[in-house]
């Protein structure tokens, strides 16, 4: 139990509370007055109460010496991040999704964007996967376990924890089963149904951050030619077939994926026709271009190309580089939808790639819609970290 009496403190530097007082949940390890509160001495994951540099409360934090984000704050009053909490937070995260959507397909915790520091939840049914990218959520898998049993009676659980990040952390990478997790999942989705691999499926299985930006496609594509460059399963192009689009061009650097997204585009798009090309996709596009293929629809969605922000010169210079490329393969009046789920790429970022893309080119860029990261992905408004996609749909025409 944490109550004031026994709760350890950890106090910042002076000017170092203004962030949290503005609704930020993260404490760096140089923000912290390591003379009166040795952090370096501290249990990693334990609670501690953050105060400003008089000594005024600001919350309670589990801390991990070894991080440089060193103390995340789980709440704003004394309290322990035990079962209860996780339980309280996981069922509002809950009553949001049940808001949300009539089928039980999302992700149930997006960590701080749910209050749920260092928890992931992606829900597909009766089955779960769960990331714990911090070390204080990974001591409290029993009580995440618990929770989650209590909420949702789960028939199976991979813990996915070959996310990166835990590294950070001081974790190691692994993956989990619990119950009978099934190989491959069928998710709903904008009317489509996808099947994706549970174990072998890149970050929890499926994309559902996209969904959104994947509903948009449909009120495009019919009749029309389309390439998904980056297409994982089969996401946009699936969603572009059921709208009636006459032909999908699938474009993946893992053929396991492509094998996917084929059977899911026969499956919900019979009439379309298919074809898939594997490997790299900007050689792939390239290869395209210089064979004369057009399309009139290219949706480029790629993994994250600056991941830290020494990488960001180099990463958007990638962007760059891709975006003239699939909007060179645009016959007359094509769309290009263009993402980007690099949280370090500005959204003014993305849409200058499709502008220098556009001038390049000789083309007119009309930005006709702006997304972002699907409702199931809250976004802490005081936390810039939280919001990571986005995915222009820009209408390119001839000057
Ligand atoms: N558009 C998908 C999600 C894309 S995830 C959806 O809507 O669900 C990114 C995909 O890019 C992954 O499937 C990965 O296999 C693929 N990928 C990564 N690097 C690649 C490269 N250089 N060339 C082609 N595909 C690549």
């Amino acid at each position: 139990m944490v109550n004031t009496a026994n709760c350890q403190q950890l106090r910042l530097k002076r000017g170092e509370d203004r962030r949290l007082r503005a609704g930020h949940l993260w404490v760096f390890s140089n923000e912290v007055d390591v003379k009166a509160t040795p952090l370096a001495t501290m249990e990693p994951g334990s609670v501690v109460e953050v105060t400003d540099f008089r000594g005024k409360s600001l919350g309670c934090a589990t801390v991990n010496p070894q991080s440089l984000i060193c103390a995340r704050i789980h709440a704003r009053e004394v309290a322990d991040l035990d079962y209860a909490l996780i339980l309280e937070r996981l069922r509002r995260a809950l009553v949001l999704r049940t808001r949300l959507f009539s089928e039980p397909f999302y992700r149930l915790a997006h960590a701080e964007g749910d209050f749920l520091p260092g928890l992931v939840v992606d829900r597909f049914g009766d089955h779960l996967t769960v990331q714990t990218t911090t070390l204080a959520m990974e001591k409290r898998k029993g009580a995440v376990r618990t929770a989650l049993e209590e909420l949702l009676a789960p028939k199976s659980i991979l813990w996915d924890n070959t996310v990166a990040l835990r590294r950070l952390e001081g974790l190691e990478l692994s993956r989990e089963e619990e119950g009978s997790c099934p190989d491959e999942l069928q998710v709903p989705e904008n009317g489509c149904l996808f099947t994706v691999s549970m174990k072998e499926g890149q970050k929890t299985g499926w994309y559902y951050d996209q969904r959104p930006n994947r509903a948009l496609m449909q009120r495009f594509a019919r009749g029309k030619r389309v390439l998904d460059a980056f297409c994982y399963v089969g996401g946009f192009g699936v969603n572009a077939g059921l709208a009636g689009a006459r032909e999908v061009v699938f474009c993946d650097a893992s053929q396991r994926a492509l094998a996917l997204a084929k059977a899911n585009l026969e499956r919900n798009a019979p009439e379309a026709s298919c074809t898939c090309l594997e490997g790299d996709a900007f050689e792939t596009l390239k290869r395209l271009k210089d064979a004369g293929e057009r399309f009139d629809i290219v949706s480029i969605d790629p993994p994250a190309f600056i991941k830290r922000r020494k990488d960001h010169k180099e990463g958007l210079a990638a962007y760059r580089r891709l975006n003239v490329l699939a909007m060179s393969l645009l016959a007359e009046e094509g769309l290009l939808f263009t993402s980007s789920c690099s949280q370090l790429l500005a959204v003014d970022e993305l849409r200058a790639c499709a502008s220098h893309a556009a001038a390049h080119l000789g083309l007119h860029p009309e930005l006709v819609h702006t997304g972002f990261q699907g409702p199931d992905h809250p976004v802490h408004c005081a936390m810039p970290e939280t919001a990571y996609l986005k995915c222009l749909v820009c209408a390119c025409n001839k000057l």
